[in-house]
């Protein structure tokens, strides 16, 4: 289970889509793909829309969540066109029905569209408001029994600090998941943690944008954090 951001669409920091960035993306995807991997993805919105942010600028906050779960079906739409286009089949599943562009999540389907080496993209997010697509990573992964999670960031891992506030900050290569809460590191959703720790789901965070990483962890090179 890959769970990739809305900024790695869009490019380090910035909003809406870039070409070259979702392009970098699939072909690290390609790459994992092509070795066997059956390879389901999470994508976030968060190049679009955060609920929280436009909450506070007048949007009641499930309104603002349901726009930032609609921004995961752009993103995913997005991800699906280039992804076939490097030839790779994919199937866009929905949490929220958009019955035109997309299938509903239905957990069987998911897995015969694994089984039949086809990428699986969940949209949506978990569907509901106040969650993140962290959480929907951590959820999907369970359902469809995924042997590992990796988070796709853009620092190396999970750090004791914010290293974009601290270019010291120590970074965590293994860290325990209930320390992690305990601690309340935020590279991931909290929510997402814990429900990974309660069905025993590990998880890497890593950095994407380092090309090859991907592949590397695949490979069973120690790459990033490992929350487990
Ligand atoms: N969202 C939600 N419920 C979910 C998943 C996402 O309400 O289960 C909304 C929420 O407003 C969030 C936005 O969609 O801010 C974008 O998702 P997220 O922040 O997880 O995207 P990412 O940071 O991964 O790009």
């Amino acid at each position: 289970m890959l769970k990739l951001s809305g900024e790695t669409l869009s490019g380090k920091g910035e909003t809406g889509l870039d070409i070259a960035a979702i392009q970098y993306i699939a072909g690290e995807i390609r790459e994992i793909h092509s070795m066997g991997c059956e390879v389901a993805i999470v994508i976030g919105g968060g190049n679009f829309i955060r609920g929280e942010k436009l909450s506070k600028i007048g949007i009641d906050r499930a309104t603002a969540d349901s726009m930032g779960m609609l921004g995961t079906i752009i993103n995913a739409l997005a991800l699906q066109s280039v992804l076939e286009s490097m030839n790779m089949f994919t199937r866009v599943m929905s949490t929220i029905t958009a019955i035109q562009v997309s299938e509903p999540f239905i957990r069987r389907r998911a897995i015969r569209h694994l089984e039949k080496a086809r990428i699986v993209i969940c949209a949506g997010g978990t569907g509901n408001p106040y969650f993140s697509t962290d959480t929907a990573a951590a959820l999907r992964a369970s359902e469809i029994d995924a042997e590992i999670i990796l988070k796709a960031t853009n620092v190396e891992g999970v750090y004791e600090e914010d290293p974009k506030k601290n270019g010291n900050a120590k970074l965590l290569k293994n860290i325990d998941p209930a320390d992690m809460v305990k601690r309340g590191l935020k590279v991931m959703d909290l929510t997402a943690v814990t429900l990974a720790m309660e069905n025993n789901l590990p998880m890497i965070v890593f950095n994407v944008f380092k090309k090859g990483n991907l592949a590397r962890i695949i490979r069973g090179e120690k790459i990033g954090s490992e929350i487990k």
